[in-house]
């Protein structure tokens, strides 16, 4: 039987996918975990919220041989060309969207790290009418509002303008679409231990145990290299010592 074998979480909506790239940053036993300004560029990536350039030195360097070795020079004119499309390809999300979110810096992460927990609460309650107070409550604290976009399809926005406020209008509605106990259930941990990454099992047997195939199969190279390392042990063991 053909079983669902891309990465679930791509094939998810980005505000989900969003929301559980966040969540997965919480890994029990290791604190924190959301450190960098780069990682909020990430999760703002993966949501799909358009969001100003950040400086990047790759782009400085190929800008600079550029003017060293002129607009031919085969590298350079490519990432050009590629810089330009992403830069149209942000002016229209960022239109759709109403806004760009500004570029992430150290002092985004606390605030997001408190997005993050507040949301992880909140879907770790049993209570039905607890949970919902607790998602209707961040929808307020971070001002939230119904809106539309310039083609009619309905959004979420935020009132303040800034990295938490526009990660929270992505990221507290796919909480809402996790509401439900029956989608609670279906989340799921990657028993990889390295990867830990959070999904969605969309399955019909539920029983899904890895985020995507990548780790599928790497989980079965290792079972496959035990294996191999069992037999040669045991080889060992049969000849003297
Ligand atoms: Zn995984």
């Amino acid at each position: 039987m053909l079983s669902v074998t891309a990465d679930s979480n791509s094939e998810q909506e980005p505000g989900l996918a969003a929301l559980f790239a966040l969540l997965s940053t919480s890994i029990p036993g290791i604190p924190e975990g959301l450190h960098y300004p780069r990682q909020l560029r990430r999760i703002a990536g993966v949501a799909g919220v358009p969001i100003e350039p950040e400086y990047d030195l790759d782009a400085y360097l190929a800008d600079l041989r550029k003017r060293l070795y002129g607009a031919d020079a085969g590298d350079a004119a490519g990432e050009g060309e590629s810089a330009d499309a992403e830069r149209e390809d942000e002016g229209a999300a960022a239109a759709q969207w109403g806004m760009l979110c500004p570029s992430p810096v150290e002092a985004d992460v606390e605030p997001v790290a408190d997005l993050r927990d507040g949301l992880a609460a909140a879907l770790a309650e049993p209570d039905g009418a607890r949970r919902a107070e607790m998602l209707n409550e961040m929808s307020r604290q971070y001002g939230l509002f119904p809106a539309v976009d310039d083609e009619g399809r309905p959004r979420v926005l935020p009132t303040r303008v800034d990295v938490v406020s526009c990660l929270a209008a992505v990221l507290v509605p796919a909480a809402m679409l996790l509401a439900p106990a029956e989608r609670r259930e279906r989340m799921r941990t990657c028993a990889d231990l390295e990867c830990g990454t959070l999904f969605l099992d969309r399955t019909h047997s539920a029983r899904r145990r890895y985020c995507s195939a990548k780790c599928t199969s790497r989980a079965s190279t290792r079972r496959h290299r035990e294996r191999r390392a069992g037999t040669a042990t045991e080889g060992r063991g049969l000849g003297p010592g």
